[in-house]
């Protein structure tokens, strides 16, 4: 068994064996002059994988998706978002910061937003207001505890979105593990949006990085922005290597993430305190209500601690996120944890 199972998220992975030898045999040359083969490789995999034109590689989810805003908008517009997603919470206000744009936030059915909501929210141009220009997705939805956001929900607001000549970027750190845990290919989800982006670092198990992907002439735009924001990098080949090991290889073991947290939630959720659907958890996040007579979110979660068990506490109460770091035995170990501290 690992010393500690640590479910805090599914980025505190460490690179594999044959992902460090890669790193250390990695063909490099400085990219921002475009001499680096390893991060041309992975950009034009991922770019096929999703069915883009054409995509580029970003030190971290977060530059991808103030790229994606920065493209597809100009100063005075206004971006349709979803009120949990990550980009209106938890990116530090970059719409404001460097877009300069304001966000109009829709709430949700478990990360779904409405179309007909959608559309009654894109504003006619007037002088008055701000003119609608961006449409923000995310899938699976990360504070939705991992839901998986319909192809047909996708495929409705893009329709309106062309209907009214704007665009959707889809927030997809997660979007492969949407694709396993729906069986819908990664290119039918991609094709809903006209750009995405996606994280290297999490369930995929590489150290550094994110792609974004989108048509060429966006690609090139967020190039230029990628290096305006302080993202161009050098002899980057050595981490893009893992990059592409990682969507070659670490893509169909996600089912054993989404087996385990589903394993976790049934063994958990009628617990005293507990409060969780299993039902609701789809892929690698479980996200639980805890309200209990003797103990607090905190109190649970050191006493977890000291079973070597990492947790994190979020707004809704607890959160857990399986990841190549955990196996079997970390399951066990802490359907056992918690049946020791909630049964006593
Ligand atoms: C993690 C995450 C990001 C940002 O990725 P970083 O690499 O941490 O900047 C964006 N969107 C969602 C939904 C995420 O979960």
């Amino acid at each position: 068994m690992n010393p500690i199972s640590d479910f805090r998220s599914d980025t505190v992975t460490k690179p594999t064996s044959e992902m460090r030898r890669a790193m250390a045999e990695a063909e490099v040359g400085d990219d921002v002059l475009g001499d680096d083969l390893t991060v041309q490789k992975l950009e034009s995999l991922a770019a096929d994988t999703l069915g883009k034109k054409a995509a580029l590689y970003v030190p971290s989810g977060t530059m991808g998706n103030s790229i994606a805003i920065k493209a597809w908008t100009r100063e005075l517009d206004e971006v349709i978002i979803e009120a949990r997603s990550h980009i209106y919470n938890m990116e530090s206000t970059h719409m404001t910061f460097i877009s300069r744009v304001s966000p109009r936030v829709l709430t949700s059915h478990r990360g779904a937003m409405d179309p007909g909501e959608v559309e009654n929210n894109i504003k006619k141009p007037s002088v008055h207001l701000p003119r609608t220009s961006l449409i923000c997705i995310e899938n699976t939805h990360n504070n939705w505890g991992g839901a998986v956001i319909p192809l047909e929900n996708m495929r409705s607001i893009k329709a309106i979105a062309e209907k009214h000549g704007i665009h959707v970027h889809l927030d997809g750190a997660r979007l492969f593990n949407a694709s396993v845990a729906s069986g819908v290919p990664v290119k039918e989800y991609a094709r809903m949006s006209d750009s995405v982006m996606f994280c290297l670092s999490k369930g995929l198990s590489a150290p550094i990085g994110s792609i974004l992907a989108g048509p060429q002439d966006f690609i090139d735009l967020g190039r230029r922005i990628r290096k305006a924001l302080g993202g161009g990098m050098r002899q980057v080949g050595v981490i893009a290597a893992p990059g592409i090991l990682a969507l070659q290889n670490m893509v169909s073991r996600l089912k054993e993430d989404h087996m385990r947290a589903k394993k976790l939630a049934l063994a958990i959720h009628k617990m005293p305190g507990i409060q969780l659907n299993p039902e609701f958890v789809e892929t690698d996040i479980i996200i639980f209500g805890f309200e209990h007579s003797d103990l607090a979110v905190p109190d649970l979660l050191n006493r977890l601690k000291q079973k070597g068990i990492l947790a994190l506490s979020v707004p809704q109460g607890v959160r857990m996120v399986t990841n190549r770091g955990i196996d079997d035995n970390d399951i066990e170990r802490t359907i056992n944890a918690f049946n020791n501290i909630l049964h006593s």
